[in-house]
């Protein structure tokens, strides 16, 4: 296809054309730091395509359909400290997407309010978490079921082998030990990030009939950490998120092992008799960074690969839709220099 110049004198220039065409980005993961950069980057023009190994987006805001709505097995709540993650929040709330947390905590054998807690700066999404950061997706392209195996300038290389390629940049966000096999071509960003370790969490949807009659249940002990009641699953269904020390301990535990030791860790805090309904279970071995690189993101320059995430921004969900909606800013600013 040949174009012309607005003025009608003839041929465009390349460098012309080239500043026209949108420029080209891949992004490996689709949880929240991905999908912010991925959106802010649309919203500039760009021309973005995310791929995620999952059947959909979220990452760890993922969510599991159960009989009676869907629940959630990963992050519970969000919580902004600064701006301009608040302002996001504010605009999901308008947009009836979260909500302030109510309600009461039982702790330590009594029952608190959050305000009482003071924790009033946590939300909880209203409408499904992964619906939450397919919104912020915007008009990226989203691949699901896609699995990347290797990064390397400008280009994807696909767990069947497929290559991807000539993107202005690629960006990988996904946790930093899941990076690091992918990074081989770039052994400068996979220094920068080699020093980054996660922490794993079991998580269960459990049922049980009695207990505190609170919302949150905060354990003080060292196997499980707290249980969230799940508002849309009918009475009586919590997850409940183990320790770093049990998950741990339970890393290569089948799920039927690691379900059967929560569960009775979970009767004998709350007092209760059998049984417990163990529904689902999930084990997220990069939870949580205990470590991260430190600023943003990080970049590789010259072969036009950067990482983003809570690896390298530290942990919890503002600090991962920051990270990558802070590169993405800083790209469109960029985009002079990309187009050499
Ligand atoms: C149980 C639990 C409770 C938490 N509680 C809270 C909380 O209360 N508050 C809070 O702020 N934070 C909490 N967090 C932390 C928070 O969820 C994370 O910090 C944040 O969601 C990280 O987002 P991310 O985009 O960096 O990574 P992720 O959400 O992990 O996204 C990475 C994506 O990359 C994809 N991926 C990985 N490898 C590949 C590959 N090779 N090819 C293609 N795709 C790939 C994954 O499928 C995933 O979708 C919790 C986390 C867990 C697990």
């Amino acid at each position: 296809m040949t174009s012309t110049d607005p003025q009608g004198a003839g041929p465009a220039s390349p460098t012309a054309e080239a500043s026209r065409a949108p420029l080209r980005a891949a992004i490996v993961g689709a949880g929240v730091a991905g999908a912010s950069c991925a959106g802010t980057l649309a919203a500039a023009g760009w021309d973005v395509e995310v791929f995620d190994k999952a059947r959909g987006a979220g990452g760890r805001l993922s969510t599991r359909r159960t009989d009676h709505g869907w629940a959630t097995l990963g992050t519970p709540f969000i919580s902004a400290k600064r701006e301009p993650f608040r302002s996001q929040l504010r605009e999901w709330t308008r947009q009836g997407w979260v909500a302030p947390v109510r309600g009461t905590i039982w702790q330590g054998r009594a029952t608190i309010s959050w305000a009482e807690a003071q924790l009033q700066n946590h939300y909880r999404p209203t409408i499904e978490p992964s619906q939450l950061v397919r919104q912020l997706l915007g008009q990226a392209r989203l691949h699901t079921k896609s699995r990347v195996a290797a990064l390397q300038p400008r280009t994807l290389v696909m767990e069947n082998g497929d290559l991807k390629g000539d993107y202005d940049c690629v960006i990988c966000s996904v946790p930093s030990p899941q990076a690091i096999p992918m990074l081989d071509a770039l052994p400068l960003l996979r220094e920068r990030v080699s020093g980054v370790r996660y922490r794993p969490i079991w998580s269960f949807l459990m049922r049980w009939e009695g207990g505190p009659a609170a919302d949150v249940i905060k354990f003080d002990d060292h196997l499980l950490n707290l249980a969230v009641r799940q508002p849309t699953n009918g009475p009586g269904v919590w997850s409940v998120y183990s320790s770093h020390e049990f998950a741990e301990t339970y890393l290569e535990a089948s799920v039927e092992e690691a379900s059967t030791r929560a569960a009775s860790a979970l009767m004998g805090l709350l007092g209760l008799p059998w049984p417990v309904e163990v529904e689902a279970s999930h084990l997220w071995r990069y939870a949580r960074p205990h470590s991260e690189v430190g600023g943003f993101w990080v970049g590789d320059r010259e072969n036009r690969v950067a990482l983003i995430g809570d690896g390298i921004a530290g942990v919890g969900v503002e600090r991962a839709w920051e990270s990558g909606m802070r590169l993405a800013q800083a790209l469109v600013q960029a985009r002079d220099e990309l187009l050499i």
